[in-house]
């Protein structure tokens, strides 16, 4: 039997199928599910739990909001799909597989059952959305400061163990301060959301951007050598320089300095910011508006 995805929107506290939910055998489950707020032991928790009760061969887990895919076990053709939801807040999509059908008292029983997970995923969410959120510029929607140091440091040791390159683009606004004296504030920071996105619009997906400082941008290029880096920055450089920013009645011309240092033997974390950053003061130096190599 193939069951189509069905909205297991348990949302009242009140109307929570109490007459299933409330077993003294099912308590293991329930107290099992509370130790965690990880996605991927959640799901594992669960399968564990239920496979006496609900015999299957392989599970899949798939959460759009943080990119997840977890999945376990032989898959086959008979399935269980449920896109779990509580309160409007999309929890994920759970499917129970097995090679022969799923009958009506099982799914009635996996019904009650996946009540207990519910609650532990809302809380793996709300906590996930605020792990994420401390990483993560409002303004912008980039990577604040607080994980530079971290994604620095995961791609020097992978660069060096694998042997590859790493390069770092510092970008600093020209004269934004002369942006938000003019035409003030809210319009300076429509010009950090215009610069954030364009960078963005730039960049693979294996680069990194973050925002460093006011108006300061650095981004972390895996596998990408000095002339790679060189050849991006041009790029973000001219399409920034090509933009003109609406504001008010205002028409605004936004240009960019930048720095661009490739990572040498015993560089770190610190170091290769440094070298970044001194060549986007040479930028600023020799008139703005360029990319500026270090040393
Ligand atoms: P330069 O070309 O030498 O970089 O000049 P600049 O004016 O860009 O540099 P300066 O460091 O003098 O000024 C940076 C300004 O950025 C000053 C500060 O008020 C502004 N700033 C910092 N954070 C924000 C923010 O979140 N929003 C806005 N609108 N402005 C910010
Ligand atoms: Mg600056
Ligand atoms: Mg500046």
């Amino acid at each position: 039997m193939i069951k189509k995805s069905t909205n297991l929107a348990v949302i009242s506290n009140n109307t929570f199928e109490a007459t299933k939910a409330i077993n003294i055998n099912h308590y293991d489950i329930s107290s099992a599910l509370q130790t965690t707020l990880d996605f991927n032991q959640l799901i594992v928790i669960f399968s564990n739990k239920i496979e006496a009760m609900i015999p299957h061969s392989a599970f899949a887990y798939h959460n759009e909001e943080f990119e997840l895919e977890i999945k376990s076990g032989v898959f086959t053709k008979h399935s269980c799909n449920y896109a779990l939801k509580i309160e409007g807040q999309a929890l994920g999509e759970l499917k129970i597989m097995r090679n022969y059908r799923f009958n009506a008292t099982e799914i009635t029983l996996l019904e009650s059952l996946l009540c207990f997970l519910i609650y532990p995923l809302k809380n793996a969410t709300l906590f996930n959305q605020a792990l994420k959120m401390t990483h993560i510029d409002p303004l912008t929607k980039v990577n604040n400061r607080n994980s530079l140091n971290d994604t620095l440091n995961r791609t020097i040791n992978l660069a060096s163990h694998q042997n590859q390159n790493l390069s770092i683009i510092f970008l600093d606004i020209d004269c934004f301060k002369n942006i938000n004296d003019t035409y003030g504030h809210s319009c300076g920071d429509k010009v950090l959301m215009t610069v954030a996105d364009l960078i963005k619009h730039s960049l693979r997906s294996s680069d990194v951007i973050f925002r460093v400082s006011g108006e300061e941008f650095v981004i972390v290029l895996s596998d990408t050598g000095l002339a790679g880096a060189k050849v991006l920055a041009e790029r973000i450089r001219k399409a920034i320089e090509s933009h003109t920013l609406a504001y008010d009645m205002a028409t605004i011309k936004i240009t960019v300095s930048i720095g661009i240092y490739d990572m040498h033997e015993n560089d770190t974390a610190d170091t290769l910011m440094k070298h970044a950053d001194n060549a986007m003061y040479k930028a600023k130096y020799n008139g703005r508006n360029q990319v500026c190599l270090a040393g």
